[in-house]
Order: C-alpha cells, then structure tokens, then sequence
C-alpha cells in the first residue's frame, strides 16, 4: 500500500497551520506546531507563517494558493497524489458540483470513515489498524485503507479483534466522541454504516475545493 512518508507535524508547519494529523498528540502541548510555527527548512523562518513554496511574504499567487489548498487537502486525508489525481478525475464525471464529489470521495474512504466513527485517534492509526486486518466491510475482513464505502456499508471491528486491549478500551475512547450523523455506529458492538454520503457542512470547513478544482482545471 503506497502512503506518504513525510514526518507528518512537517505537513502542519509547511501548511502553516495545525492538520491534526497524530490524534490526541494534537491536542497536548507536545504538538510540534504550537511549539515552531514556522515552515521547515533553512529558509523557514523567514517564509513566515504558511511560508510554503510561492507563500512566501509577498502576495500569494492564485497558483500558489491552489497548490496549497490542494496539497492540504492530501495531507489530511493521507493520499499520494497519484491517488488523489483519480479521485478528482472520478469526481468530475459526477453528477454533482466537482468539489464536493471530491471532498464526499475522501470522506468515504475506509480509513476516514473508522476515524470519523471514532474508532481511532487519526486517519493514520486507522489506516494502520486496517492493514493489519482488524476490520471488515459488510462481514469481510479487508486490509485496503483507500476502499471506497458507499451508503448502506457496515464496518465492524473483526470478532477476534475486539478482543485486544485497545478495542476493549474503544467503548471509552468512542464515547468521548461524535460522530457525524452521515454514520451511524454503535460504539458497544464496535459497528458503525455509512446512512448517507456527507453534506458540505458536515465536512471540514477550512478546506477549499474550489481551489482544488481550478488547481486541476488549469493543468
Ligand atoms: Fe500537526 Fe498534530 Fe503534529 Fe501538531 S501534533 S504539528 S497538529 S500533526
């Protein structure tokens, strides 16, 4: 399975803003963000907050503010941009606005899907559990992080699996958070099903896919 490899709290700095991406670490002082807010690399401080390349202390060009939206956006969902070029190109034969089928193709991802359930801590630690085959779809054990759910999909913790610590302690973990009403879960059973595919408010704000679409439009 193809993943980025990039020290991940580097994606938060270059980004200039926190992507939580390392699940509860986020939110504790550890978070290497609050501590350096300032873009990796030697030229780093001098970029200034969000200094990524082209973001610099001037004016950012439009390229440059599509390459960050779109680039933001793989970073918080973990998907090579490969992967993430397919995505776009499904969501334009869609039937719908083009960057919201985008944003509703990386919402249904099966990684994503577990940690909006709140049956991990991050898309990370999700993508990790399903590779190591603690989870099926609709009864079958999968390993595929990047499978694509559709409405009506079940996703349970595999019956040997419940037995660890970490999914003894999921009741706990799961209780402490939300889940968006797009799912429905039953945190006791460690089930959880796709009810609708997510509407735009329901997905994260501070993402932009218009500027993602003309980022892809222009190439
Ligand atoms: Fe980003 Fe989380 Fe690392 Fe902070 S701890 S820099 S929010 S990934």
């Amino acid at each position: 399975m193809a993943k980025s490899l990039s020290p991940v709290c580097k994606l938060c700095r270059r980004e200039g803003e926190k992507l939580f991406l390392k699940g509860e670490r986020c939110f504790t002082p550890k978070c290497s963000f609050d501590k350096r807010s300032f873009a990796p690399g030697q030229h780093g401080r001098t970029a200034g907050r969000g200094g990524g390349k082209g973001m610099g202390t001037g004016r950012a060009s439009d390229f440059a503010r599509q390459l960050r939206a779109k680039q933001k956006a793989r970073r918080i969902y973990g998907v090579l941009e490969r992967q993430f070029r397919r995505y776009y190109d499904t969501a334009i034969t869609g039937r719908g606005l083009t960057g919201l089928e985008l944003l509703q193709i990386l919402e249904s991802r099966l990684d994503n899907v577990i940690f909006r359930l709140g049956f991990a801590s991050s898309r990370s630690q999700a993508r990790l559990l399903v590779t190591h085959g603690h989870f099926t779809v609709n009864g079958r054990r999968t390993d595929v992080p990047s499978m694509l759910l559709s409405e009506g999909d079940v996703v349970s913790v595999r019956e040997g699996s419940s037995k660890l610590n970490y999914f003894k302690e999921l009741n706990v973990f799961a209780e402490k958070r939300n889940a968006p009403s797009w799912l429905s879960r039953d945190v006791k059973s460690m089930t959880g099903s796709v009810a609708r595919m997510p509407e735009r408010a329901e997905i994260d704000g501070s993402l932009d896919e218009q500027l993602i679409v003309e980022y892809y439009s222009r190439r």
